[in-house]
């Protein structure tokens, strides 16, 4: 079943690239696995599933050890400085930096380990009061501020619009993180100007993110089954 799932999740991606003009390949899947034990990591890594997505530190350091040598990890919740320690071990790439005092601690780790991480901004672009995130209007002084620590490279922006029932509710949002984002690539503060990651979409809207430009897509649910 959760082949069965990737494979139409692979479609449906092609699908929404080729509606706007894209290619598939533009497009990277995270696997939300959160919650789901081992085994089905491992079901979907043997279906060709490399990269996955977890929100808890405990989860992603349980899992670790457990999964096939090939599986790479995002992480994808709120992240404490004190717990930034292992993220930075664990996983390649940290979705949700949204503060300074976050990106230094994780820099002094990762000087300590001699070793550098690519991470997103997680903007609150809905501003929903629920919701983690720096304000839109802040992101750029993060950038400014996050580009002077050398084991940092800010990758791109992630983002979780307010929970809507209807996707496309959630378009302007995507449009507006991709707004974003083109106006701090004019300003070089990425670390990869040319292209830089947008990780928007999820099991319900994540065609519509793809639409409005998201590189990165997070799928839980539509993977695994509800959790
Ligand atoms: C759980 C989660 C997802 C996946 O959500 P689904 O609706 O199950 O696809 C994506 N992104 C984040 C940050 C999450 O916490």
């Amino acid at each position: 079943m959760i082949s069965a799932n990737i494979q139409k999740i692979t479609e449906r991606i092609a699908e929404a690239a080729r509606r706007s003009g894209r290619k598939p390949e533009e497009i990277k899947l995270v696997a939300v696995s959160k919650h789901f034990p081992v085994e089905a990591i491992i079901e979907a890594y043997a279906a060709g599933q490399k990269l996955f997505g977890e929100n808890y530190i405990q989860e992603v350091q349980a899992k670790k050890d457990l999964v096939p040598p090939g599986v790479v990890f995002h992480f994808i919740g709120h992240l404490q400085s004190n717990k930034a320690k292992i993220a930075a071990g664990t996983c390649s790439m940290i979705e949700t930096v949204d503060s300074f005092k976050l990106g230094k601690a994780l820099n002094t780790l990762l000087e300590a380990l001699n070793r550098s991480i690519d991470v997103l901004i997680q903007v609150n672009i809905g501003e929903d009061a629920g919701k983690a995130g720096i304000k839109e209007e802040e992101t750029e002084g993060l950038l400014v501020q996050l580009k002077e620590l050398p084991r940092i490279r800010v990758r791109g922006l992630m983002t979780m619009p307010p929970f809507v029932a209807d996707p496309e509710l959630s378009r302007p949002h995507f449009r507006n993180l991709r707004k974003l984002s083109e106006k701090l690539v004019l300003k070089k503060l990425f670390a990869d100007s040319v292209q830089p990651e947008l990780s928007m979409g999820m099991s319900d809207d994540f065609h519509v993110a793809i639409e409005e430009g998201a590189t990165i897509i997070r799928v839980g649910t539509a993977i695994f089954g509800h959790r």
